[in-house]
């Protein structure tokens, strides 16, 4: 699966993103992607420290190589809220009422902004949800994915393969057999020929008699 390393998101109220954008960028965020929102990479500053006015990664450096103490903090705030939203994506697999019940609780658009706009070829209509940042933003990806109507819940899958674990939606594609269980054509050949076949291999010498660690299933 091909990775940015941060996606650009624009959404304000002239110009809001639309669902499917906002989903996206939320599934990029829990699969490593950083999100910039806006022209700010977010999340904002943690409490004590003041985000600075420019390019956050052209942020001077003690020495000139290692990462500025603020961005070792803006990294370790950004990777606990990715962890945490990738636990609550786990959840709406596993235990959707739950995930559910959650995201209702999370929920703090009072205010939403129906926005017309003539487009090439037509016009758009987008809800505007004024997001501060990546937790509002994950807030509300998350209740998007989960919302019965959208049909996105039904259709999130992990990618099986180890060393990914990526979420995705599933992909009808064009085969009649939708890939549900890898996040691209690339790594479900990376599974059968790597992860399972070193499986099978395990399995064929424990057969065998042969030492070692019995094959994992
Ligand atoms: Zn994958």
């Amino acid at each position: 699966m091909l990775r940015m390393t941060v996606l650009k998101l624009l959404h304000t109220s002239q110009q809001p993103a639309t669902e499917q954008e906002l989903v996206e960028a939320t599934l990029a965020l829990a699969n490593g992607t950083d999100v910039e929102l806006n022209r700010v990479l977010v999340p904002p500053a943690p409490a004590g420290f003041n985000q600075p006015g420019h390019d956050l990664w052209g942020f001077p450096t003690d020495d000139g190589q290692a990462p500025s103490t603020w961005e070792a903090v803006w990294r370790e705030t950004l990777e606990r809220l990715r962890a945490d939203l990738r636990a609550r994506l786990a959840q709406a697999m596993s235990q959707p009422d739950a995930a559910a019940a959650a995201a209702v609780r999370a929920w703090h658009w009072p205010r939403v902004q129906p926005v017309l706009r003539l487009v090439p070829g037509g016009l758009r209509l987008t809800v505007y949800y004024p997001v501060a940042g990546l937790e509002e933003l994950c807030d509300l990806g998350v209740a998007l994915i989960l919302d019965l109507d959208r049909g996105h819940q039904a259709d999130l899958c992990r990618c099986q393969l180890e060393s990914c674990g990526a979420y995705f939606f599933v992909d009808r594609g064009a085969s009649n057999r939708p890939r549900t269980k890898y996040c691209s054509p690339a790594h479900m050949l990376a599974f059968h020929g790597g992860d399972r076949g070193a499986a099978r291999v395990r399995k064929h010498r424990a057969r065998r008699g042969e030492t070692g660690a019995p094959g994992r299933s």
